[in-house]
């Protein structure tokens, strides 16, 4: 049996940023970790580059965090992005900034993120125990962890085992089960930052699968065909449905908007810059003796422009002096809107990020402690929050890490 004064259960960033805190002020903490490494989930983020955090400021940062953000505002009044860069630079990874805010370390590499956050606990003293999952523990003073090998008692406890998203880094919701034993519920759990499905015929003939548009604006549209939520990103055709950042982001409306109806209806405006009227006029005063694919050339891109030449009825050969002005429009308005349906996004395991987790309501926002137990505290993707991609997801696990940690 091993006691010490604090111990945090979850090696991920939130864990860690928690356990280097703790280490600060405590002299026995101790980190307890399923795997036999630190941050699995971390090494595979930003495609193994680890979009570590995101550059923008105050209620920017709170807006990339869609699901509660505003819970962080007294988290990031102690310990925000800026201090996250700080915090790498000062221990020897300089990080740079890529599009839409991103940061990522200069070396292009997760495991230099991992290398850089394991000097930090040793230097805190934190001890740690890989292979060591933990399965029960109880409420007694001091508190019992029963794991698969080591009994350990401890004064003070962090959870911080993440969600349930990629169960193969470890985690795999077994702390929502913990958290319960100190009376802490759990809102309903989903799948966000994750494709969406789809069973158009165009999806199930793979009529445009690998294809990716960049720069366009996606939406989610609501019973009344009118948009919920546009996001103005890249999207991937895939052969299941959508992917890319655009569809990521929406997925979460998605899975909202299928409680209500079945399935749901998203649209793509590939060309977000031009009026609809400016798309007509460009459309008709082009070569009238060439080809619709040639005269139309270059406007999108030539297997999505052929596709909505298909969508449209027409036929690629015709001159486009043939075309009525009816068909000018309708090629307009597929352009500015084409529309097609979802019935789905991939499953929770699939998902980049886990919606739900423990309700905010039983957290202290100043310290992430728990309200019905001061000797716990909660950090990182276990709790009710999440963010878009970009950065914002590590941001908050290592914020709210670091503040539990501090207050514990
Ligand atoms: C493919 C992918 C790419 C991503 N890319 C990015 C990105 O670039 N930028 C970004 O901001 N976010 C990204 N995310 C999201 C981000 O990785 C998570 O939000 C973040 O890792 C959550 O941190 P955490 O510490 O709360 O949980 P986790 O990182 O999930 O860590 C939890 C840890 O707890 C351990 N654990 C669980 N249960 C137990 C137990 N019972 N006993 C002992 N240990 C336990 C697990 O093994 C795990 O190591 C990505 C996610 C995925 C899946």
């Amino acid at each position: 049996m091993k006691h010490y004064d604090v111990l945090i259960v979850g090696g991920g960033p939130a864990g860690i940023f928690a356990a280097w805190q703790a280490g600060l002020r405590y002299k026995r903490v101790a980190l307890l970790e399923k795997n036999a490494i630190l941050g699995k989930k971390m090494l595979i983020t930003g495609g193994g580059r680890c979009n570590i955090t995101n550059i923008h400021q105050d209620d920017a940062l709170i807006a990339g965090i869609i699901g509660n953000g505003r819970f962080l505002h007294s988290v990031f009044s102690q310990f925000n992005n800026n201090d996250l860069i700080r915090f790498y630079e000062q221990n020897g990874l300089r990080l740079k900034e890529e599009n839409k805010g991103r940061m990522f370390p200069i070396t292009d590499k997760a495991q230099s993120v991992v290398d850089t956050l394991a000097s930090v606990l040793k230097n805190a003293g934190v001890d740690i125990f890989f292979q060591c999952d933990v399965h029960n523990i109880t409420t007694d003073i001091p508190m019992q962890i029963k794991t698969n090998s080591i009994f350990f008692t401890c004064d003070k406890l962090i959870l911080t085992t993440g969600g349930k998203s990629v169960p193969q880094t470890g985690s795999n919701g077994s702390g929502y089960q913990l958290a319960q034993k100190f009376g802490h519920s759990i809102t309903e759990l989903f799948p966000t930052e994750v494709p969406l499905t789809s069973d158009e015929f165009f999806i199930r003939k793979k009529a445009l699968q690998g294809l990716s548009l960049y720069d366009i604006n996606f939406s989610v549209l609501n019973q009344k065909g009118k948009p919920l939520v546009t996001h103005r990103y890249d999207i991937l055709f895939t052969h299941f449905g959508v992917s890319g950042p655009a569809a990521l982001r929406s997925s979460q409306f998605v899975v909202k908007q299928l409680k209500k109806q079945q399935p749901v209806q998203v649209m793509l405006d590939v060309l977000p810059d031009m009026h609809l009227n400016d798309v007509q006029a460009w459309l008709k005063k082009q070569d009238a003796n060439k080809s619709l694919k040639n005269a139309w050339k270059g406007i999108v891109s030539e297997r999505y422009l052929l596709f909505l030449i298909e969508e449209a009825k027409l036929t690629e050969s015709t001159p486009l002096k043939q075309l009525a002005p009816k068909h000018i429009e309708l090629m307009a308005q597929l352009l500015k809107g084409f529309v097609f349906t979802v019935n789905g996004t991939q499953s929770l395991e699939k998902s980049f990020v886990t919606g739900g987790g423990i309700r905010l309501k039983e957290i202290d926002p100043k310290t992430m402690q728990s309200k019905f137990d001061h000797r716990l505290a909660f950090a990182g993707e276990i709790m009710d929050i999440h963010a878009y991609t970009g950065g914002y997801n590590l941001t908050v696990a290592q914020c709210t890490g670091y503040v539990a940690g501090r207050h514990i």
